[in-house]
């Protein structure tokens, strides 16, 4: 298999330019290349002929394959299941907004991190996505809805970003890169499950990033049985990375709440996660759970969502209701992988 084009460096693509023997403006014009969402280089005219020929040759140019293509039924949710070369298949949602679209990305293949009522969970085994990979996923979504731009980026597809620290961090270190794409770090939203050690590396990372954290439930108990992260990284050490993050950054967390009925949605829940969150400069996103086949988790309907939300808003907690997009089109994390795997597995989702 190639190497992937998109995975190179500034540095990386001097090096290149130097040991091909080329003058040096033409890793300038490589480094350009990586934002024009080729498929192949012989898109990059500039180029002398001779070097577009070595790139076919030596390199992968970074573009997923667009394996499947959903709309949902109001047109504003559009869900590319994407296959890269070693056939490994992710997904990633564009969804128009009011302000924009927004893009969500996968961050890794599969997910290991066990959360039980998360569709990514426990059907094939994770590998990380490469920086390139994960740029190769914006700029195809970028490519689809041309003249429109993304202004919006959100770490919430498959997997854990946290987990694929480093890859994650160079993809939106380029992506931030005035010189590259100048996107704005302010509306990158990184949702994690709650890895500690790495929220307070991300703290000091000098990027303000939106953090999410996935939180589900307001007790210990709860939590670390229904996500095992929890286990290793409590709630009351989570809350403090919380904290410190916003310590460092300035910047709110929001915090990621699913209601499951008879699971998590009672009102001793949301006096509890309002207890929990008193005090802490944070918004509460509420979302009515997708209920996943083949799990017992269970959506709250819409007025026991506001029961909760009243609870929270009665206590002084920045909290939200949110619309649930592209139910349609299984736009919920990993959910379209999912059914295609059960599907090959010959299961009925
Ligand atoms: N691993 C990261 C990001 C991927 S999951 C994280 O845990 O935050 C994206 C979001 O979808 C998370 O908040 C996750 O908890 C939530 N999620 C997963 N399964 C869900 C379901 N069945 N219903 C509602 N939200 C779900």
């Amino acid at each position: 298999m190639l190497p992937d084009f998109l995975d190179l460096e500034t540095a990386d693509l001097e090096a290149l330019v130097a040991e091909l023997d080329l003058p040096e403006f033409r890793a300038k014009q490589l480094k350009e290349g990586q934002f024009r969402a080729i498929s192949s280089f012989d898109e990059l005219t500039n180029l002398p002929k001779k070097l577009r020929a070595y790139l076919n040759e030596h390199y992968f140019p970074g573009l997923p394959e667009i394996q499947n293509k959903l709309i949902s039924d109001d047109g504003l949710s559009q869900k590319l299941v994407l296959a890269y070369p070693d056939g490994e298949v992710i997904e990633a949602v564009i969804m128009e907004q009011s302000y924009g679209h927004s893009l969500c990305l996968s961050s890794q293949v599969g997910c290991t991190m066990g959360c039980r009522f998360c569709a990514s969970t426990g059907l094939a085994k994770a590998r990380n996505l490469s920086r390139g990979e994960l740029l190769g996923q914006f700029l195809l979504a970028e490519q689809l809805i041309a003249p429109a731009k993304i202004t919006n980026l959100d770490l919430m597809g498959i997997g854990e970003p946290l987990d694929n620290y480093d890859e994650v961090l160079a993809f939106i270190r380029r992506l931030v890169d005035p010189d590259h794409r100048n996107f704005s770090a302010r509306k990158i939203c990184l949702s994690t499950c709650g890895l500690v050690p790495q929220i307070k590396r991300l703290a000091k990372e000098g990027l303000p990033l939106t953090l999410t954290i996935s939180l589900h439930a307001p007790w210990q108990e709860l939590r670390s049985e229904i996500m095992p992260i929890s286990r290793a990284y409590p709630l009351n050490e989570l809350m403090e990375a919380a904290n410190y993050y916003f310590e460092q950054t300035g910047r709110r967390v929001s915090f990621e709440y699913a209601l499951f009925a008879g699971v998590n949605d009672s009102p001793e829940a949301a006096r509890a996660l309002a207890q929990l969150l008193h005090g802490l400069n944070c918004h509460v996103n509420l979302i009515p759970a997708n209920p996943v086949p083949g799990t017992d988790f269970q959506s709250v309907g819409r007025e026991g969502a506001e029961k909760f939300l009243a609870i929270l808003t009665h206590k002084g907690i920045n909290a939200t209701l949110r619309r649930s997009f592209g139910k349609d089109i299984q736009a919920a994390c990993g959910q379209l992988r999912r059914s295609s795997l059960l599907e090959d597995q010959g299961y009925w989702c």
